[in-house]
């Protein structure tokens, strides 16, 4: 006989997870299949960043629930997962740089975002050891922060299953019946087939495959990013660093002393392929010294490379889809763990009531791609 459920979620990242514990919050049964272990996508590999500078309004609004989420979640989930406000600096290399950050800032503080532009000088107060040659200023956001994936998943899936909900690892979902314009059940490599009247597609990568299943479109592709980590050294409380120049990066030190950063390859690698290059390691590693010198003798301990799911716009797609009970959460960029939070709780508010917390048209199914926005 099929096992039934509220709702089946796939993927267990920190979009399926944080999803899944919304819904279990609000009494729903649920079961999460996850083909592998739980962050074995993109959330095990991302390099732990939180910001609320953004240059959307859905996307600032989503981004400072998160942060509201994430401050809280030792208290309401029971376990530390290494949350800081250590802030993000935008750093503006060039007059353009600076035009767009001052109008974002304003933006952003329509919100009641707690950002400022700042000078060079004063950039530098937060960071003595940056290099300010060529530096015109930059943006700052001491709320934004950091925080373990492995810890946030951890914590989201334990108060599913504590709220009566099930996880399933290691089988995959290979199929999805839909009768009627509307989703029935999955079916599970081992076999298996359970029953939902909802269906959510948290697959990040494997997105578009998933949503072939159900006959569903999604324009989704994932590129490789590499990234890497240095060893721990006596911390120094150096926020997000994000160099916009054509050789920049954006990095920051964990609370547990390591440096962890990543930037965005000139040309894009198509693909799920998560190999490593040498380039990378020594170009990162060029990049980083030349923003904090003093970084010059720190040894790098591992690389590793995963993948951004990209939309055409950059933001991501949350929303029901044509087929009728078939939700997605998908196109997470290079975002998805800072917004994963916040967009958990909100779809799992819209599975249940039909409502959005604040207008989230921006992320709609089936709207059509404009230009990407500035500060992707
Ligand atoms: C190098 C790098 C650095 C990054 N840095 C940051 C950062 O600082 N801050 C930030 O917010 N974001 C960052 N990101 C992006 C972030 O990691 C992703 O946006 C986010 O993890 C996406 O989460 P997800 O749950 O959608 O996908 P995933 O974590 O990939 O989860 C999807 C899961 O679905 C499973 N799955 C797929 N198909 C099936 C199936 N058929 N059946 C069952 N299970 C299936 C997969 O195994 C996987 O575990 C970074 C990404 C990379 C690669």
């Amino acid at each position: 006989m099929t096992k039934s459920y509220d709702a089946i979620i796939i993927g267990g990242g920190i979009i399926g997870t944080a999803t899944g514990y919304y819904l279990s919050k609000q009494g729903l049964t649920v079961l999460l299949l996850e083909k592998d272990y739980l962050t074995a996508g993109s959330t095990g590999r991302c390099i732990t960043g939180i910001r609320q500078q953004f240059s959307t309004p859905a996307t600032i609004k989503t981004a400072m629930r998160s942060v509201a989420l994430f401050s809280r979640m030792e208290e309401e989930l029971g376990r530390d997962v290494e949350w800081t406000n250590s802030g993000y600096i935008f750093l503006a290399h060039d007059e353009q740089k600076v035009e767009t950050f001052k109008k974002t800032v304003a933006l952003q503080k329509q919100f009641g975002l707690d950002v400022d532009y700042l000078s060079a000088e004063e950039c530098k107060k937060i960071v003595p050891m940056l290099n300010i040659d060529g530096l015109l200023g930059g943006t700052w956001c001491p709320s934004d922060g950091q925080a373990s994936p492995f810890f946030v998943v951890q914590a989201y899936a334990e108060n599913m299953v504590k709220n009566g909900c099930e996880i399933i690892r290691g089988d995959e979902v290979t199929g999805i019946t839909v009768k009627s314009g509307r989703v029935e059940s999955v079916t599970t490599a081992s076999g298996a087939v359970y029953g939902a009247p909802m269906i959510v597609n948290a697959a990040g990568p494997w997105a578009r495959e998933v949503g072939r299943m159900a006959g569903v479109e999604l324009e989704v592709e994932p590129e490789r990013h590499e990234a890497l980590i240095t060893e721990g050294v006596a911390y120094m409380n150096i926020p997000m660093l994000v160099d916009y120049r054509k050789e920049g990066g954006y990095f920051v030190q964990r609370t547990t002393g390591q440096f962890i950063g990543c930037y965005t390859p000139e040309h894009q690698v198509k693909g799920r392929d998560t190999g490593s290059t040498l380039e990378f390691i020594a170009e990162m590693a060029r990049r980083m010294c030349r923003l904090i010198p003093a970084l010059e003798d720190v040894a790098i301990l591992r690389q590793w490379s995963g993948s951004y799911s990209m939309t055409p716009d950059g933001s991501p797609i949350v929303d029901e889809t044509s087929v009728a009970g078939f939700f997605c959460s998908v196109g997470m960029s290079g975002h998805g763990f800072m917004l994963g939070p916040a967009l958990g709780e909100s779809l799992a508010g819209y599975m249940v009531n039909k409502t959005w917390p604040f207008d989230m048209s921006e992320f709609a199914f089936g709207r059509s791609f404009g230009a990407k926005e500035d500060l992707a």
